[in-house]
């Protein structure tokens, strides 16, 4: 039987993950159409996607973008605009991808659930922020959220598919694994002169600025154990982080009987790229496949918590619950945005950060409206937070 054809939404589509999306979909041009992309910033790169996939509709940030991209597609491409122009191509596809970076996502994520969509989710950070909103979305017919994010892949993978919920009784907990980024071993000392070169400098993966410099401080591994106990409904008591340097075993879950399954493969995020836009079948190009031949090592480490303490910030904000994984979400962007433009220290990210959680006041997050407000709220006390 011929493989179902999906037509696919790729929003970030001139990003890390965006760009990788795209050799996914060249790889299967009878498996998927391109039906709309959006970007930022990358006004051509989004023109020569367009004409190369023959694009319907494309989505960019501002009016004035909008006029630049008109010059330079076709007329009878349906150019859409900010955030509504973003809920509405997230509407229309079989698959969407989100792959904008930032709580910028959230419009994509609720629309794509709430339409009834397969979400293939890399932008965590609007599944962070709006968790109690995302999980109503979730239960509309229809709707499947499937991470791309690798080591929520890997669980999925581990928990098989349609079950896979960690609430499951057999399931004791989830281990998610971290390569420790750039600074692994480096002492608290020799933290303070950290450049933005060497926090830009990830040992196994390429990717966006914002996450690779929220894998130097670890708060990307924070962040993700939000995501995991947002995505698999498991209480952040029942994570546990384990550094491993070689990114080659993407997380594990370990059942009640002490049984441990794993997902391993190279560190290529084109696997679970084509995983979530393939599901249920597997496609066969061997991205991850690893030569246990010519031998590896993989060893496991217990995370540094004092040199990374937005480890033990993501903990305690899950555990606060409401808007206070918003909050520190919210928080971080704007720190690591002022520490990208060179003007905070990367000490200074977390500390940010740490100043605006302690003065988080709680709110259980019942409405869109209150989200956008704690997201604001928490925005405007981290500016305030940054040193001069
Ligand atoms: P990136 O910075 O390379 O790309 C981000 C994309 O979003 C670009 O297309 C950009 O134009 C667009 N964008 C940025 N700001 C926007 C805005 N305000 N409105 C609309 N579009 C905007 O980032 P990335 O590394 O591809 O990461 C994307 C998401 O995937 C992030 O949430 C990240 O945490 C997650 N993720 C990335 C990787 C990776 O390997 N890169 C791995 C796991 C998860
Ligand atoms: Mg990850």
């Amino acid at each position: 039987m011929a493989p179902a054809h999906r037509r696919v939404a790729l929003l970030g589509a001139t990003g890390s993950i965006g760009r990788q999306t795209l050799e996914v979909l060249r790889r299967e041009p009878d498996r998927f159409d391109l039906v709309a992309i959006s970007g930022g910033e990358q006004l051509d790169e989004l023109a020569s996607i367009q004409k190369e996939f023959g694009v319907a509709r494309v989505g960019v940030k501002t009016h004035a973008h909008r006029d630049k991209l008109c010059a330079l597609v076709a007329h009878d491409v349906d150019i859409v605009v900010g955030e509504e122009g973003l809920a509405a191509l997230a509407r229309d596809a079989d698959v969407v991808v989100n792959a904008v970076v930032g709580f910028a996502g959230l419009p994509a994520t609720i629309s794509a659930l709430e339409a009834g969509l397969r979400l293939a989710l890399a932008n965590k950070e609007s599944l962070i922020a709006a968790a109690p909103l995302v999980a109503s979305a979730r239960a509309t017919p229809g709707a499947e959220l499937v991470p791309v994010d690798s080591e929520h892949c890997a669980i999925y993978q581990c928990l098989v598919g349609a079950s896979a919920h960690a609430g499951r009784p057999d399931v004791r907990r989830l281990l998610l694994t971290a390569s420790g980024g750039p600074f692994r071993g480096w002492t608290a000392e020799r933290l303070r002169g950290a450049t933005r070169e060497d926090a830009l400098r990830h040992p196994t993966w390429s990717m966006g600025e914002k996450i690779t410099i929220d894998s130097s401080t670890l708060m990307n591994k924070g962040l993700e154990v939000l995501e995991a106990s947002a995505l698999f409904g498991v209480e952040v008591d029942r994570i546990e982080v384990v550094v491993h340097p070689q990114s080659i075993v993407h997380s594990m879950v370990e059942f009640v009987d002490g049984s441990v399954l794993a997902q391993l493969s190279r560190p290529d995020m084109r696997l679970p790229i084509a995983y979530c836009l393939g599901l249920p079948e597997r496609l066969d190009h061997r991205w991850g496949a690893l030569d246990f031949a010519a031998g590896f090592e993989l060893t496991f480490e217990a995370p540094d918590r004092d040199a990374f303490p937005a480890l033990d910030l993501a903990y305690e904000a899950a555990r606060l619950g409401g808007a206070a994984p918003a909050w520190l979400s919210a928080a971080n962007e704007v720190a690591v945005e002022a520490f990208l433009a060179g003007r905070v220290a990367w000490i200074d990210i977390v500390a940010v950060v740490a100043a605006v959680m302690d003065r988080y006041e709680a709110d259980p997050l019942e409405t869109l409206a209150a989200l956008y407000a704690n997201d604001a709220t928490a925005r405007r006390l981290a500016t305030a937070s940054l040193p001069q």
